[in-house]
């Protein structure tokens, strides 16, 4: 199939991508990396008549940290954000989850922001997102306005943004601080293609060993990415001894909301659940007491 007619635009600014934003509503969409919206477009489940191509916005492929706070622009790729050694020292989970997403060839084009803007409730950069208490930076004509990730994805496919706003960049803070350790894990039916389920971990001990912070966010299991608080607290000022973190892996099961689909059922993605939390839980903890995980 052929996509519907569409105008197609691409401002030169961020002030000329948001008037045109403003001016054509919700008949607009923006392309990024155009891997989800062109597809969607050629099989006619997106028919937008007006497509903002903000590609040719200078600056906007920045991947760059001050004051404890990595930023990724709206265009930057997501291979570039994986392999950035920026990000692969300060944000290691996101790197980790960002080679995970499809293959080499999509990733050259997808960006982060845009799949993070598309919303799937599998996909693995949203999770991770969440899990890092990550923020997303949104320009209209009114301004600017930061949204945290937990407040950015309302359900399938669907995010807080209104229709005149662009998402600029992503905001995540710094996690390579002592004794902390992270892991993304996942389980899809082939390499490349969407998780079943995804984990997301983010684990600090203290001095002691206990864990002083833990934070937790699964893709696959519901309507948007999941943050596990309940198995968070739980694991506060515990040591994570096997038997806890098999508790914990239960606990994050029992809160999840999977759906059945021609992927999996809703008990598998429910299993997997279980599974992924336990291990990303034990990689992430073994990184923080820098024990090799690639045994
Ligand atoms: C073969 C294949 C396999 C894939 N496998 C995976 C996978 O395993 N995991 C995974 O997560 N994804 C997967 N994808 C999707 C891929 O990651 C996309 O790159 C991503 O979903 C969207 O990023 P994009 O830059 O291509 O966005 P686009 O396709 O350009 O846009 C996607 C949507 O987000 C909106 N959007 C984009 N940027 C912005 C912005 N800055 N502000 C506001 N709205 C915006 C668009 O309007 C559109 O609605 C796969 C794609 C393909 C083709």
């Amino acid at each position: 199939m052929k996509p519907a007619a569409f105008a197609y635009l691409a401002p030169s600014s961020v002030e000329e991508a948001v008037d045109r934003l403003a001016e054509h509503g919700p008949d607009a969409r923006v392309l990024a990396g155009g891997q989800s919206l062109v597809r969607l477009m050629n099989t006619r489940l997106a028919t937008p008549s007006v497509v903002v191509d903000v590609n040719r916005i200078p600056d906007l492929d920045h991947i760059g940290a001050d004051n404890g706070t990595v930023h990724v622009g709206a265009i930057a790729r997501q291979r570039s954000c994986e392999l950035a050694p920026l990000v692969r020292s300060r944000v290691p989970l996101f790197a980790e989850a960002c080679s995970q997403v499809a293959h080499v060839s999509v990733r050259k084009r997808g960006t982060v922001v845009g799949s993070v803007a598309f919303a799937d409730p599998c996909a693995e950069l949203p999770a991770a997102l969440l899990a890092l208490d990550g923020q997303v930076v949104a320009r209209s004509r009114a301004g600017e306005r930061v949204i945290d990730a937990d407040d950015f994805f309302v359900g399938p496919f669907e995010n807080s943004l209104a229709p005149d706003e662009f998402a600029v960049e992503l905001r995540i803070p710094v996690t390579a601080v002592e004794r902390t350790g992270s892991a993304f894990v996942e389980v899809s039916r082939r390499h490349g293609d969407l998780p079943m389920c995804g984990a997301s971990t983010v684990v600090q001990l203290d001095e002691d060993g206990a864990v002083a912070n833990a934070r937790i966010a699964l893709c696959g299991v519901g309507q948007r990415p999941m943050r596990a608080r309940d198995t968070e607290d739980l694991l506060l000022g515990q040591r994570p001894a096997d038997e806890l973190l098999a508790q914990a892996a239960e606990l994050t099961a029992a809160a999840t909301d999977p759906i059945g689909d021609c992927h999996a059922s809703a008990a598998f993605r429910r299993h997997l659940a279980r599974v992924l939390t336990r291990r990303s839980l034990q990689t992430a903890v073994a990184r923080a007491r820098k024990e090799d995980t690639d045994a």
